[in-house]
């Protein structure tokens, strides 16, 4: 019997079967705007629904301009456009996938000067200042224009729509105090406000027929001030049911909230409990949402009756056969999502094409291909961080005869050091998944094994992937007991005193601080006290005091540059990182000199109107200074003739990261 008994179980939606539990929520991946861009899009939900997948959810279709999240985004207005998506729905249901198109108006989340809103209150996080307010015949026209896109959808072969309710979009403008202080009949009192998703779920349903799913992203925990308290989300669950909806989707979190909802460090499900409180509520089938990452978490979710089905959508970027590998009792080869954003929702953010770390393919599924080679070679690869281990992995899947050599007596590089930081425990995920792919593709593994020129003459071609050693900047002093760099700190575990410098504030510079200042494995609960999370039934938007997490040490975090701390950290992660050192007082120096080290401790001068001097009588110094290639092997294997790939951070350490060396090793991996 499988291991996933419910994960893999049919759902009958009465019109039609869903063939698992699996929805892949919805993600804006940049594909989506353009019609020249919709036969990359297929290709990409086409390897979903070929992994297995039952239904996917497209990124945001606005159902009018005026709910543009960009300027000329994605809209669903013409029959010609919706035309153009048939190469889309067929691809996916080539596969036996179903596939649903989200509409979303963005209200003042819009990054357009012509957005509309409920009400014209500025939005905290996007430009262009204030929105306009609908008139009373805007709404209704907007309701009319939901329900157009529906039937445009049906036209373009979709199975359904999802309408979007959360996140803070214009529907949850319109659900709450916060954002709607309309007087008409779609404000004043919360039944008023609720009338807009209600209106739009029976127009979309009388428009598109009983056969077609309409599929509603409801906000069951705002994490805002003035947002709906918990018997309104009850009300409003029940009413869009008795609407028409088909399928109630979670959605956690209003963009603007300042509590983490998708990164790394929220626990695993952290907010599935909140779909299995709404779900006695109702007879529809309820989707949880968040965190979700593996067969055994989603099984587990739906196991304990907290919902009908799980929706995730970064895992299935990181692997679109996620599904079919837990079918066949392959749950080990699953690369699993590290929950990192660094390719995925950080390049939205940035207006790039969303893919994702560890596999460079999605959203390049046309074009970075990985076929069987013709020629197999002898490749040796020398490292085993994250650019050796994905070369190696690629080059063997291609079927070449590869030797990966690593001097240290485990794979995994500086993922063994991520992993150990309080709130990256998935990174360990990544070294699993790579373990595996060396030993489906019968990769020969040399570990403990420090290779030089020499021991490569014969191969056909050697891949240098030897990373980065800590930089070691020079200040008087610095040979002091005292200091330390963050290798010692993580790998070799060397004793770090009560109070530290952390010296150097990139992204290993605040990981360094988390490290020392927190345990690791933070239980939900823990994480909810942290964060000040809360059941909605007892605080409307589910916000509570926040309650500090006890700090090991006392630390100081420092850099030269006079900006602030923490700003080249991730798009939509470094505000995590800089809030959890806040919370736990870390002190953030910046425009700092050093000035020596001695037996008194660090000595700085701290730029400002009049700079100051200060002494930081801490016992340890971590050194998180960047760091330097490792590339002694290259000249050797050069002049002897050897042809040598370069990669990763022995290519080049300056703003190295695992989304780099990854990409590079799998780029040259279908080359050779
Ligand atoms: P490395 O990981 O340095 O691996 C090189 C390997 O080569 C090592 O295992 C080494 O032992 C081996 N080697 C060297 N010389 C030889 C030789 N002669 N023979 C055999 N083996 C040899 N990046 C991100 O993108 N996101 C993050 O969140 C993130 N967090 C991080 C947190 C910490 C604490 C640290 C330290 C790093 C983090 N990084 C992160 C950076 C990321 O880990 C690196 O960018 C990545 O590991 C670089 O990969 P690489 O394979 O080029 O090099
Ligand atoms: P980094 O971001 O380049 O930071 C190095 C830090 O050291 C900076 O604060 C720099 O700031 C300081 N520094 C550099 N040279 C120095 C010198 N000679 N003397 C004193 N200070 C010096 O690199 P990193 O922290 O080593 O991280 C390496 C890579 O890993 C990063 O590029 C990042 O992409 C990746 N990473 C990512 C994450 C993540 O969460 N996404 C986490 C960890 C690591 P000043 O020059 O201003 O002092
Ligand atoms: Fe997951 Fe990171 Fe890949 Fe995004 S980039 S899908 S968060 S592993």
């Amino acid at each position: 019997m499988s291991p996933y008994p419910h994960l893999l179980e049919p759902l009958d939606l009465g019109h039609t079967t869903l063939r698992n539990r699996v929805v892949m929520g919805s993600m804006h991946t940049g594909m989506e705007d353009r019609a020249r861009h919709l036969p990359e899009l297929a290709a990409y939900f086409a390897e979903r629904a070929k992994g297995g997948v039952a239904l996917s959810v497209t990124g945001g279709y606005a159902p009018n301009w005026h709910g543009w999240l960009l300027p000329f985004g994605s809209q669903m207005t013409s029959r010609r456009f919706a035309d153009k998506h048939r190469i889309v729905t067929d691809a996916v249901h080539e596969h036996d996938g179903k596939i649903v198109m989200q509409l979303l108006h963005a209200g003042r989340y819009g990054y357009h000067p012509f957005k509309r809103a409920a009400s014209s209150k500025p939005s905290p996080i996007t430009p262009f200042g204030r929105p306009k307010a609908m008139t009373t015949r805007e709404v209704d026209r907007t309701v009319d224009d939901f329900a157009a896109s529906a039937v445009l959808a049906r036209r373009a072969g979709y199975d359904g729509v999802e309408i979007m309710g959360s996140e803070g979009y214009l529907i949850n403008q319109m659900l709450t105090a916060r954002t709607n202080d309309r007087t008409d009949r779609w404000g004043g009192s919360a039944g008023n406000r609720m009338r807009f998703p209600v209106e739009v779920v029976e127009r979309v349903r009388e428009a598109v027929g009983a056969d077609f799913i309409v599929m509603y992203r409801m906000s069951l925990l705002d994490l805002v001030d003035d947002a709906q308290s918990w018997d309104e989300t009850v009300e409003l669950a029940r009413r869009v049911e008795a609407a028409g909806v088909s399928i109630i989707n979670t959605g956690i979190g209003w963009h603007e909230a300042r509590i983490p909802t998708i990164v790394t460090s929220v626990p695993r499900a952290a907010f599935s409990w909140v779909t299995g409180k709404l779900r006695p509520e109702v007879t529809v089938p309820v989707v949880a949402s968040n965190r979700i990452n593996t067969p055994e978490v989603a099984e587990e979710i739906l196991a304990s009756g907290q919902a009908d089905l799980v929706s995730m959508a970064r895992p299935l970027l990181s692997d679109p056969y996620f599904v079919q590998k837990a079918a066949e009792g392959r749950a080990d080869e699953i690369n699993t999502c590290i929950a990192c954003n660094q390719a995925c929702l950080d390049h939205t953010f940035k207006n790039q094409r969303a893919s994702c770390m560890i596999n460079p393919r999605a959203g390049h599924e046309t074009t970075l291909v990985l076929s069987p080679t013709r020629a197999a070679k002898r490749v040796a690869v020398v490292g085993a961080g994250p650019a050796g281990l994905a070369a190696a992995a690629e080059l063997a899947g291609r079927g070449h005869d590869v030797e990966l050599f690593e001097a240290l007596p485990e794979v995994g590089g500086q993922f063994r050091l991520a992993m150990q930081i309080p709130g990256k425990e998935e990174f360990s995920e990544t070294v699993r998944y790579f373990s595996r792919r060396l030993e489906l593709g019968g990769v020969a593994l040399h570990l403990g094994t420090r290779v030089t020129a020499d021991d490569l003459v014969g191969f056909d071609e050697v891949v240098v992937a030897t990373g980065v050693v800590p930089r070691i900047p020079s200040i008087p002093g610095i040979d002091h007991s005292s200091v330390v760099d963050y290798q010692q700190v993580l790998r070799d575990r060397v004793p770090v005193g009560r109070t530290v410098a952390v010296v150097g504030a990139g992204g290993i510079g605040f990981d360094v601080a988390e490290f020392l200042l927190h345990e690791p494995h933070e239980s939900v609960e823990e994480w909810m006290r942290r964060w000040g999370v809360t059941d909605p039934a007892l605080e409307r938007g589910g916000l509570a005091t926040k309650a500090k997490a006890p700090a090991k040490r006392r630390v100081h975090l420092l850099q030269r540059k006079t900006t602030e701390l923490g700003k080249g950290l991730g798009k939509t992660s470094g505000w995590v990182h800089r809030q959890t050192l806040k919370d736990a007082d870390v002190e953030m120096l910046k425009g700092v000199t050093y000035d020596r080290i001695d037996d008194a401790g660090l000595h700085v001068t701290v730029a400002g109107d009049v700079p100051e001097q200060r002494v930081l009588a801490v016992d340890t110094i971590v050194l998180c200074t960047g760091q330097d290639s490792v590339r002694d092997l290259v000249e050797p294997l050069e002049s002897r003739g050897v042809t040598v790939h370069v990669i990763g951070g022995a290519d080049v350490a300056a703003e190295l990261d695992a989304k780099r060396a990854i990409k590079q090793a799998t780029e040259l991996a279908a080359t050779i």
